[in-house]
C-alpha cells in the first residue's frame, strides 16, 4: 500500500470518472451510496452519544424495522454469507452491506441495467477500490451470463466475502488486493436468474435475457458477422471493458466441468456444431497455462471426467473452445481480440442450478482456483510507453512479435501482457512516433518491467519518405482485423 502512495501520484479513478460521465444511473448510485454512508455515520454517532432507541418495530418486516431502529447498526451484526441462492434483492443487499462495512476495500458500481431494469452490479475489491493503481493490473470475473447457471453467481458472493475478511490476516490475499483491482460482476443476466428454477440441471429456462437472447452469442465476432441485435446487458459489458483495461478475466458458467479457452469460433465454421477442430490463438500456450492454473487448483476439474455418458471428458480439465464446439458471438474471444484481455470460460458444475445444499461443496472445490487464477495477471511483461519528455503515450499499439493480436496502452501509457518464461520481442507503434522493437525476457519468478520511449517522427524533407512508409505500415496494420495466422 505504501509503495502505491509513494511511487505514483494518485489519479482520478477510471471507473469513478466513468460513472460521472455516464450520467443519471451512476450519479444516483453515487449519491445513494453517499447518503447511505452519511445515514450510517449519523446513526452510529447518535447511538454513541446517548444510546437511546428512537424507533420501534412497527411492521412485520424486520429488515425495514431495523433500519429505523437507532440501536441497529450493520456493524453489530456478524458479516456472513449463507450457502443459499440470493435473488436479485438479496444479492443487492449483500453487496450494499459489504460496501458499507468495507469502505476501504470495496466499491460498488453499476455498469448499466438489464432489460427489466435490474442493475448490473460490479463490486471492486482492492486496497484501492476507488482508484486505478498506476502500473498495477485490473482483473475481473463475470458470472451468470446464462441466467440458469447459478453456481458461479453464488461463488462470486463468497469470493467477495473471503477477500474482504481475509485482507490483513492472510498474506497472499493481502498481497493480491494490494497489487490488483478485482472487479466482480456476479450476475450479467439477473432477469434470467429470476425465472430459473433451483434443482434444474439442464434445459434453457432462464438461460436467455428477458428478450430471449443468449448473451454469450451476442458479442461482435472475430471470424464471422454476428447479426444478433445487441442487448442492453451486452452493451453494458462492452462499454465497461472499453473503459477499463482488464488484463485477465474469467467468465463463469455451468453445465460442464472444464476450463475452456479461445478461440471459441473458427474461420471455417460452416458446419460448426459438428466439427471438433481446435481454433488456436497466437497465445495458445498462455491460454493453456491459465486454464491449467484453474483446473489444477480445483477440487476435481483436472481429472477431466465427463459429466454424463453423452458428454465428452476433457484431458486435464481444459479444452480449446472451438474444439469442444464452435460458437459465434462469445464473450471470451471478444475480450481477447478487441480489448487485450485474456479471458477464459470456466464451467463449474455439471448441474446448471444444483440444490443450495451443494453450494458448500462447490465453494470448497473452487475457492483456491478462483484466487490463484487472478494472480496470474502478475505473470509476463508490463510497463509504460512514454515519449522523449516522459509523457505517457496513450493508445500506442503493442504487439508481441509473432503473436498477431495487438493491444493498446492506457491513458497512463501502461500495458500488460501475460507470457510464459522465454525471450520475446515487443513491437510498439503510435501515430506520430517512430515504431520500435524491443527484445525482453520473461522469467518465472516475477513479471518483467519494460519501459519504452518512443521518438517523435520529425517531418523534414529528408524524413518525409520514411514517415510516409511508417504511416503506410500503420494503415496496413490497422486494416488487418482478420486473422493472419489462419
Ligand atoms: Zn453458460
Amino acid at each position: 500500500m505504501g509503495e502505491k502512495n509513494s511511487v505514483v501520484p494518485r489519479i482520478p479513478d477510471v471507473t469513478e470518472k466513468k460513472r460521472r460521465e455516464r450520467g443519471p444511473i451512476k450519479k444516483n448510485h453515487l449519491l445513494r451510496s453517499k447518503m447511505l454512508r452519511i445515514l450510517l455515520v449519523v446513526t452510529v454517532a447518535f447511538v454513541g452519544a446517548n444510546g437511546i432507541a428512537i424507533g420501534q418495530e412497527t411492521s412485520g418486516d424486520s429488515e425495514l424495522a431495523r433500519h429505523y431502529n437507532s440501536r441497529y447498526s450493520i456493524f453489530d451484526e456478524p458479516y456472513n454469507i449463507e450457502f443459499k441462492y440470493h435473488n436479485y434483492e438479496q444479492m443487492s443487499r449483500f453487496l450494499r452491506t459489504t460496501s458499507l462495512r468495507f469502505q476501504n476495500l470495496t466499491a460498488l458500481y453499476s455498469i448499466g441495467k438489464s432489460v427489466k431494469g435490474r442493475d448490473l452490479w460490479v463490486m471492486v475489491v482492492s486496497s484501492s477500490p476507488y482508484e486505478h493503481m498506476i502500473g498495477k493490473p485490473d482483473v475481473k470475473y463475470v458470472a451468470n451470463i446464462h441466467g440458469n447457471e447459478a453456481v458461479g453467481r453464488e461463488l462470486m458472493l463468497h469470493l467477495i466475502h473471503l477477500l474482504v475478511t481475509k485482507y490483513g490476516s492472510d498474506q497472499y490475499i493481502t498481497w493480491l488486493l494490494d497489487n490488483t483491482r478485482i472487479h466482480i460482476l456476479p450476475s450479467m443476466n439477473p432477469d434470467g436468474f429470476e425465472v430459473s428454477k433451483e434443482g434444474s440441471c439442464d434445459g434453457g429456462q432462464g438461460r436467455y435475457n428477458a428478450r430471449g437472447f443468449d448473451l454469450n452469442r451476442n458479442f461482435p465476432d472475430y471470424f464471422k458477422q454476428n447479426n444478433k441485435k445487441s442487448q442492453p446487458e451486452t452493451e453494458a459489458v462492452k462499454e465497461w471493458v472499453s473503459k477499463i483495461q482488464f488484463v485477465l478475466s474469467g467468465s463463469l458458467h455451468g453445465g460442464a466441468l472444464v476450463a475452456s479457452y479461445p478461440f471459441d469460433n473458427t474461420p471455417n465454421s460452416l458446419f460448426q456444431s459438428y466439427t471438433s477442430t481446435p481454433s488456436l490463438s497466437p497465445d495458445d500456450d498462455v491460454f493453456r497455462h491459465l486454464s491449467l492454473t484453474y483446473s489444477q487448483n480445483h477440487g476435481s476439474m483436472f481429472r477431466g471426467a465427463a459429466c454424463s455418458a453423452s458428454q465428452p471428458g476433457f484431458k486435464h480439465g481444459i479444452t480449446n473452445g472451438a474444439e469442444w464446439y464452435p460458437l459465434t458471438g462469445g464473450m471470451q474471444d471478444f475480450n481477447y481480440v478487441w480489448n487485450g484481455c485474456m479471458e477464459i470460460t470456466l464451467e463449474l458444475s455439471c448441474c446448471k442450478y444444483p440444490p443450495a445444499e451443494d453450494l458448500p461443496h462447490y465453494w470448497e472445490e473452487n475457492r483456491v482456483s478462483l484466487i490463484k487464477f487472478l494472480a496470474e495477471a502478475h505473470r509476463g511483461v508490463h510497463g509504460f510507453v512514454i515519449d522523449e519528455n516522459g509523457n505517457p503515450v496513450e493508445r500506442a499499439s503493442v504487439k508481441v512479435k509473432s503473436r498477431d493480436i495487438s493491444f493498446f496502452t492506457t491513458k497512463y501509457g501502461e500495458f500488460w501482457r501475460i507470457l510464459l518464461p522465454g525471450v520475446y520481442k515487443l513491437e510498439v507503434y503510435a501515430n506520430g512516433y517512430s515504431p520500435r522493437e524491443i527484445e525482453f525476457m520473461v522469467i518465472e519468478q516475477h513479471p518483467t518491467l519494460l519501459n519504452i520511449t518512443l521518438h517523435t517522427t520529425k517531418i523534414t524533407h529528408d524524413d518525409e519518405r520514411r514517415h510516409v512508409t511508417a504511416s503506410e505500415e500503420e494503415r496496413r496494420r490497422k486494416g488487418r482485423r482478420k486473422p493472419v495466422w489462419s
